[in-house]
């Protein structure tokens, strides 16, 4: 059988890096694309262009075939520190539309066969998530649309640019909602990480007894995704002759405050939390895996704690080369 030819487009970065790892496990050819290389270990895709995918000639000379599968993860992101201080919004819009455009456009125009894109829970309205016990992130519950970010606008743009695509040009396309997705290999610091990884960060660093930061009360809810468990969800969709959108995330939802006392837990180290202000989002949000159980017949089943332990380990091993530096 000849063997199958895959694209990932952002494969320098944290998702697409671990997506590369998959595919080529399963026997693919991988070209991966990205503005960097991973940062924290060697690529395995068979070829890597480092280009920037907001230029057209760019996207005309990767797409010189007509791939099996193309994976569109490239955007302008990070964590709250990034995309909700409202001082990214024109590079993140503009950016991560400009892919978009370019991918769903050259995509078609070279025939590919089937093409995925990371879609965001942040496109979900504003107005749904404001009781953090009972937030509502059904995939019908999108519109009216409400996004509290332009990284959740962007996406919202882009799947209904994918959506079109396909009604007009027959583009055989598939959306997933992630939410929060979180592992080894992640951005740790810097402004663009997430939260379980700054938190893993802070507990690693702080000193026997002493305290961590976070950001807000820590009332505030949210749900995780472990890596290997987001790349199961893609890859059964891609397998599927489901469309989406559809939600991949976990419906284990937890309180920061809780997150930070389980990664103490898994640290083995009690320390004092203090609360400070800064950017927060949504009140409460949790992924509603009703469809994509229906749909694929699978939902992840990894409890946080067991993928927050594997983060840690990560993350406490960062800090301790990082210190060996000074
Ligand atoms: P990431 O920032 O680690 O990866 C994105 C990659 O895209 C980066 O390596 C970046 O260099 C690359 N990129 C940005 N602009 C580019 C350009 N102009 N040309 C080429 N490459 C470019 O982010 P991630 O966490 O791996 O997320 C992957 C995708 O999943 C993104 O589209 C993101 O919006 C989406 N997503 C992620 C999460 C999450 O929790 N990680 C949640 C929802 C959605």
């Amino acid at each position: 059988m000849e063997q199958k030819t895959s694209l990932v487009c952002g494969a320098g970065g944290f998702i697409g890096s671990h997506l590369v790892k998959r595919l080529k496990y399963e026997g693919f050819w991988v070209r991966g694309v990205d503005l960097k290389y991973p940062e924290f270990s060697k690529t395995a895709a068979d070829d890597f262009v480092i280009g920037d995918l907001r230029d057209q000639g760019v996207c005309q000379k990767i797409l010189d075939r007509p791939f099996d599968e193309v994976y569109q993860l490239a955007a302008d992101m990070g964590g709250a520190g990034y995309i909700f201080t409202g001082e990214h919004d024109a590079d993140v819009m503009h950016n991560s539309a400009q892919i978009n455009l370019n991918m769903a456009y050259y995509g078609t125009k070279a025939g590919i066969k089937k093409i995925f894109f990371s879609s965001s829970a942040c496109i979900y309205p504003a107005y749904n998530q404001t009781d953090p016990e009972n937030p509502k992130c059904s995939e019908d519950s999108a519109y009216p649309a409400a996004p509290d970010s332009e990284y959740g606008w962007e996406k919202l743009f882009s799947e209904r640019l994918y959506l079109a695509f396909h009604r007009n040009h027959g583009l055989n396309v598939k959306i997933a909602r992630f939410h929060n997705i979180f592992g080894p290999e992640g951005t740790w610091k810097g402004g663009r990480e997430k939260a379980p990884a700054a938190i893993c960060r802070k507990v690693a660093e702080a000193p026997e007894y002493g305290e961590i930061e976070i950001w807000g009360d820590g009332k505030q809810t949210r749900s995780f995704l472990f890596i290997d468990e987001c790349l199961e969800g893609v890859r059964r969709l891609m397998d599927s002759d489901f469309l989406g959108p559809v939600n991949i995330g976990s419906e284990e939802m937890v309180a920061i405050n809780q997150l930070a006392e389980m990664a103490m837990r898994v640290a083995d180290k009690p320390l004092q939390v203090k609360h400070i202000n800064g950017p927060l989002g949504v009140r409460g949000r949790n992924s509603d895996n009703k469809l994509i159980r229906s749909k694929l017949n699978w939902e992840p089943g990894l409890r946080l704690e067991d993928g927050l332990r594997k983060t840690y380990q990560w993350i406490a091993e960062q800090v301790s080369k990082s210190r060996l530096w000074f």
